[in-house]
This record gives structure tokens, C-alpha cells and sequence, in this order.
């Protein structure tokens, strides 16, 4: 590809926008908040320190704007995981290579149960994930799950290992509309210390991938940072120059972001940065009043307090009622769960890992189901949470209507 985000990306003045954000005064902000096409040193402004003070008036300006753009409605999707085989090492995720955790891809039988028990909540948005492994979740196994989807699913997005833009193309054709690809983090430094092992070590490649997704035909695209690994406000900086430049090249797509932020899970990372509840809300309302159009989506990553709360700040997407293990919805594939090392099933171990299970718990001593990439915060079931959009006064939306009436 001969222009990408990466040579703009590589003469972005990072350190200077954060310092910007931090020595930022509020009388800056005030002046950023008045302009109504705002800049990068803008959104610096309004993540800056200076900024929390202005919270409250933030949030009713990003709610009041959210309203004017999306309405009053929440847009609800589910992830089904389709196999935590994995051949990376990323630190902060339980499916890594080296973790002693339960495995199982599910086959396309076990992956239709699954989007059967989806359905019957009321979902008809779904993300497939997988971790990276060409041996357990070919590009074929992927067609082959989204064709099965189609007929039903108005919208079915991807979340898998990055792929060249003609290898995508028949998974457009077969029905895929949205691919979600985080960064994880923009620090090439602090990457190349999370990836210890695996294809995903090359950061650039990562980079480029929505691009590519584009290319294939994708019409929705979403990124973000997970927040926990660099400094918050040089991830958010860097993840806004990256919509912005999606923005302008790849006009044609809908763009989400999300706001994501470590989770506990196998191998116990501990985050080597913090951003608060209250800098995350902070976050949300910056990135809407910055990208008026772009959807903003919010995981089971976080509290239920917390959810609720920005459910009305400038949030327009949500997972509900969310598993992070394959099977996790109705218990398929259970019978074949295994460990996997240097990409050979193995027998299981006993007490393989204490993150074996969800809550490392067991059931009459036999292992029972595949461990989940994070444990999730947000426990309520999909149909509790609709229930509180409603009682917050927003309208719970199953199906995507964009996707559903694009051609
Ligand atoms: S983050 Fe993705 S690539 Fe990395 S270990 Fe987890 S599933 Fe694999």
C-alpha cells in the first residue's frame, strides 16, 4: 500500500500533544470546547488534567451532542469466540501461546449452537473472535462460519488474527461487514515488550490492518488502544490520529471506537499503566464532541456502575450478557478441550491452570469448560442490560439497521 496510517503515524509529535494535554490550563479548554471543528491539540486539551474540572459540562455537551447524532438508542452485539488456540505471546491476554489454559475451536455445528442461543436472547449483531492460530481457524473455517451466519445475521464483524486485503475478500463475500482490529497499544516500544513471541510482534503490519479491511470491502471498521499497557492520554492521542486519518482515506466505512481496558485473566498481568473510572468517562466525552459520527462502544470489560453511567455520556454500542470462552454460551465443544503445546493437542493435565475454568473453580472435580481470554465485570445478563437502557430512557437496539440496509 503505498500511503498508510503508518508514515503519518511515524511524524505524529506524540510527545509534544501529551505534554500539550498536560500542561494544558482551563481556559484552553474552554477555548477548544467553543470551536466547532476541533483539532488534535484539542482533543489534547480535553483529556488534559485541566479538563477533569470541566467534567460535568463535558458530559452534558458530548450527551447532548450523542443524542442530536445516534438518538436515544444503545446498539447491543455479542462476541462469539470461536477458538482460543493461539500462536502469539501478548502478555496481558490468557489465550497467549505459553499459557497452560483448556483450548478448544469450536466446529461449525458447535459454532451454530452457540449463535442459536444468541439469537434467542435477541441479539442479530454478532462479533466472531478467534485467536491467531492458521491451523485451528483457517480463512476457509472463518467463510465457512460467516456463510452459515449470513442468511440470519444481518450483521456479523470479525475480530481475528490480521490478514492481507485478498484474503479478506472472501470473507466480505461471504457475508462479513465489520472487522475490529485493537492496537493495543500505539507505543512501539512498550509493543515490542508485550509481544514476546508470534506474527503479532510486527507492529506495523497491525497498524495497517484496517486499511487492508477497507480495501476488501469492510464498511465498518473499529479500533482502539487497550488501556493499562502505555500512558492513557498518549494512547487516546495516537487512537485519535488514527480515526482521524481513517476518517479521511477510508470514508466509506462507519467507524467505532472503543474504550477497553485490561482485564484479569491467565498468566496474571498486572497493568503497567491506570486510567480511572472517572479519566475513562473523561475519555468518552472527549472522543465524542472529537468524532461526532463515530461510534463509541463500551464492553463487559467494565462495572455495571460504570457502564450505566456512560451509557448517557456519548457510549452508542455495548456487549451484553458476554462469554469469553468458546462454548461459553451453551457449553459446545466441551468434550474436546485441551491443552496445546508447540501446536499439538496434548492430553489434559491435571489442574492444568487455576484459570482452567471461569473463577478456577471445577465441578465435581472435572474440568468443564474452555478458559475465557479475561474475566468479564459486567455480569448482568443481555436482557437485564436492555431492561436498563429502557429505565435510563434509551431505546435497546438488537439489530444493526446500517448494516441491515447496506446493499
Ligand atoms: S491478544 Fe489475540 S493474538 Fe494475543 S494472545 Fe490473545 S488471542 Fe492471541
Amino acid at each position: 500500500m503505498a500511503v498508510s496510517f503508518v508514515s503519518e503515524f511515524n511524524s505524529l509529535p506524540v510527545q509534544s500533544l501529551v505534554k500539550h494535554s498536560q500542561e494544558a490550563r482551563v481556559q484552553d479548554v474552554s477555548a477548544s470546547l467553543a470551536k466547532s471543528k476541533l483539532s488534535l491539540e484539542d482533543f489534547a486539551n480535553l483529556i488534559s488534567p485541566a479538563a477533569s474540572e470541566l467534567l460535568e459540562h463535558l458530559g452534558r455537551r458530548s450527551r447532548a451532542m450523542t443524542q442530536r447524532r445516534f438518538g436515544k438508542v444503545i446498539r447491543l452485539f455479542a462476541p462469539l469466540y470461536l477458538s482460543n488456540e493461539c500462536i502469539n505471546n501478548c502478555c496481558y491476554c490468557g489465550f497467549s501461546r505459553d499459557n497452560p489454559i483448556l483450548r478448544v475451536s469450536l466446529s461449525l455445528d458447535e459454532m451454530k449452537q452457540e449463535a442459536q442461543a444468541l439469537k434467542e436472547q435477541g441479539f442479530r449483531n454478532i462479533l466472531l473472535v478467534a485467536g491467531e492460530h492458521p491451523r485451528f481457524v483457517s480463512n476457509n473455517y472463518l467463510r465457512d462460519c460467516i456463510a452459515a451466519l449470513h442468511p440470519e445475521w444481518p450483521s456479523v464483524s470479525l475480530e481475528v488474527a490480521p490478514m492481507e486485503t485478498e484474503d479478506y475478500r472472501p470473507l466480505v463475500a461471504a457475508g462479513a461487514d465489520g472487522l475490529v482490529v485493537y492496537q493495543e497499544t500505539y507505543d512501539r516500544e512498550v509493543y515490542a515488550q508485550m509481544h514476546t513471541a508470534g506474527p503479532k510482534r510486527n507492529f506495523d503490519w497491525r497498524l495497517e490492518t484496517p486499511e487492508r479491511a477497507y480495501a476488501a470491502g469492510f464498511r465498518r471498521l473499529g479500533i482502539s488502544p487497550l488501556y493499562g499497557l502505555a500512558d492513557w492520554r498518549r494512547e487516546a492521542i495516537c487512537a485519535a490520529a488514527h480515526a482521524d486519518y481513517l476518517l479521511r482515506n477510508c470514508w466509506k466505512a462507519s467507524l467505532t471506537i472503543s474504550t477497553v481496558r485490561i482485564r484479569p485473566c491467565a498468566g496474571e498481568f498486572q497493568p503497567l499503566t491506570h486510567i480511572a473510572d472517572r479519566e475513562l468517562a473523561q475519555l468518552v466525552c472527549a472522543l465524542r464532541l472529537m468524532f461526532p459520527d463515530v461510534g463509541i462502544v463500551l464492553s463487559t470489560r467494565e462495572t455495571p456502575k460504570l457502564r450505566d453511567g456512560l451509557i448517557q455520556l456519548g457510549v452508542t454500542m455495548m456487549s451484553a450478557g458476554s462469554h469469553t470462552e468458546p462454548g461459553g454460551y451453551t457449553g459446545a465443544g466441551r468434550e474436546k478441550l485441551h491443552q496445546t503445546v508447540r501446536g499439538r493437542i496434548v492430553e489434559l493435565a491435571s489442574g492444568a491452570s487455576e484459570w482452567a475454568t471461569p473463577g478456577g473453580s471445577q465441578n465435581g472435580g472435572q474440568l468443564t469448560s474452555a478458559t475465557g481470554q479475561f474475566n468479564i465485570a459486567d455480569e448482568r445478563s443481555a436482557n437485564e442490560v436492555a431492561d436498563l437502557i429502557r429505565k435510563l430512557g434509551y431505546e435497546p437496539v438488537w439489530k444493526d439497521w446500517d448494516a441491515a440496509l447496506t446493499p
